[in-house]
């Protein structure tokens, strides 16, 4: 591994006003480590011994992020670069935040408080080289996630430390170094203790990640994964018979794999099964059903979600492709099963709905499915949708308002007899016309007892 990192040379001037100033910068953290890695960083963070009034005096367009921590956002050129007075942090009182942070003259100082060993390293902007007093370098040359200094004490301090390492070996495909994980399930109270949204930004980034599998399998191993969705942890040793190789967990676990990574979709395929360990029943011997898992799994994961804080859009997205996951097209589905279908699931949902449906299937085996099974449902309903035909109440050539013309009260009885000649509708295109439909609300006002008009 090289000793030193390519600068870019817009941040070389960046780090030349400091100098300029009389002040030492360096570039730390996630950008060294992904350097030396041979990826191309996101974004570069500085560390300089300028307090954050003087970093402000020093350059003209500066946000002033977390000035008590040290922090401040420098508008640079196309960037923003996070710039950061060296610093060592004292007491974790809560397990989350340092409450008093003391600045320093000292790079290694400030490199000690960084959580693993690969984050402590820092390049000179001059020449790139490398500052690696923690064994960083070598860590990265074996493929292990460290932590600086004692891992229980360090997780002590910031009980997110033990979830970080797990995303960390996620995105680059480590392991975590055996101390270091050891010290997880000694410290699993601390972590019980960070905030859910901290716990939820880093799940999410391991969930979007090339192969999230990897973490979760390392969720498991290290003990995290019941502090974090006790439900998923649940699954594991459900057997499940038929076709399906795995238990529910480790299905659920290679669906999540074989999903297109996005958040919702991720969490989706990771979730979509969460119902099965409470309604499975077992009638002989590998002769299992799980009925109802389906409304079962979308309640827990619904449950799961706003317990961790994600935005109601993701949860509600996800619960709704869960309760929809069972179904299974085939080329047979009449034109009007079509159109019942995408009435009932909201045709907003329907392409993620299939990713769904195909990433569960990979998981059953864990041979990736053939897509070609489901594309001819998205081409139908494009179809469909292509001549105009009505899949929601919206779509109907009638309105509450004309229905009101010819004698019907508004409210729930209202609603009622819309979704009844949606059905006719769904059934039978040609009837959505104005004339037919009147025709047709007449009629039902007998069933409803309503008086018939002339
Ligand atoms: P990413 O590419 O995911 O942003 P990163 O290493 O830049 O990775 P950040 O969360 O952006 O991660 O943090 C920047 C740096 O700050 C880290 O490299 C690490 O040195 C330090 N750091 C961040 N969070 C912690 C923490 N909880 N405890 C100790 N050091 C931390
Ligand atoms: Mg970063």
């Amino acid at each position: 591994m090289h000793r030193s990192i390519a600068i870019p040379k817009d941040l070389k001037e960046f780090a030349s006003r400091l100098k300029e100033a009389g002040f030492t910068c360096y570039f730390v953290g996630g950008a060294v480590r992904d350097s030396l890695l041979g990826h191309v960083p996101e974004d570069w963070d500085a560390a300089t011994d300028a307090r954050p009034e003087q970093v402000m005096q020093v350059f003209r367009r500066v946000i002033p992020t977390g000035i008590q921590h040290g922090t401040v956002t420098v508008l640079w050129k196309d960037r923003r670069v996070e710039t950061t007075t060296f610093r060592v942090d004292g007491d974790y009182q809560d397990g989350r935040h340092p409450k008093t942070v003391r600045f320093t003259q000292d790079l290694i100082e400030d490199l000690s408080r960084r959580d693993f060993t690969m984050n402590g390293m820092a390049a000179d902007p001059a020449s790139g080289q490398v500052v690696d007093p923690y064994g960083g370098m070598a860590d990265l040359a074996r493929g292990s996630v460290k932590a600086i200094g004692d891992p229980v004490a360090r997780f002590m301090e910031d009980g997110l430390r033990p979830l970080r390492a797990v995303r960390f070996a996620c995105r680059f495909g480590f392991h975590i170094d055996e101390q270091t994980q050891a010290a997880i399930p000694i410290t699993i109270d601390r972590f019980r203790q960070v905030s859910a949204e901290r716990v939820r930004d880093e799940l999410s980034k391991i969930l979007v990640s090339s192969v999230p599998s990897r973490g979760l399998f390392l969720l498991d191993t290290s003990g995290l994964l019941p502090a974090i969705l006790p439900e998923l942890s649940a699954c594991k040793g459900v057997t499940q018979g038929g076709p399906h190789r795995y238990d529910v967990f480790e299905h659920l676990v290679r669906a999540c794999d074989a999903a297109a990574p996005t958040l919702t979709l991720r969490l989706a395929a990771l979730l979509h099964d969460l119902g099965k360990p409470a309604c499975r029943l077992e009638h002989g011997p590998g002769d299992l059903s799980f009925h109802g898992h389906d409304q079962e799994g979308a309640a827990l994961a619904s449950a799961a979600l706003k317990r961790l804080k994600f935005p109601n859009a993701v949860t509600e997205r996800v619960e709704a492709l869960i309760r929809n996951h069972m179904f299974d097209y085939s080329d047979a589905w009449t034109d009007a099963a079509v159109r019942r279908f995408v009435a009932r699931v909201g045709r907003p949902l329907l392409e993620d709905l299939i990713q769904l449906r195909l990433a569960d299937m990979a998981g059953v085996t864990g041979v990736p499915a053939d897509p070609r099974v489901l594309m001819p449902l998205v081409r139908r309903v494009q179809e469909l949708e292509a001549k105009d035909q009505a899949f929601t109440i919206r779509d109907m050539a009638i309105k509450g308002e004309d229905l009101a013309a010819i004698g019907w009260p508004r409210g729930p009885l209202m609603g009622k007899v819309l979704i009844e000649l949606l059905d006719a509708v769904l059934e039978d295109p040609e009837l959505n016309s104005k004339e037919r439909l009147l025709f047709i609300a007449e009629k039902l006002k007998r069933k409803y007892g309503l008086a018939s008009g002339t």
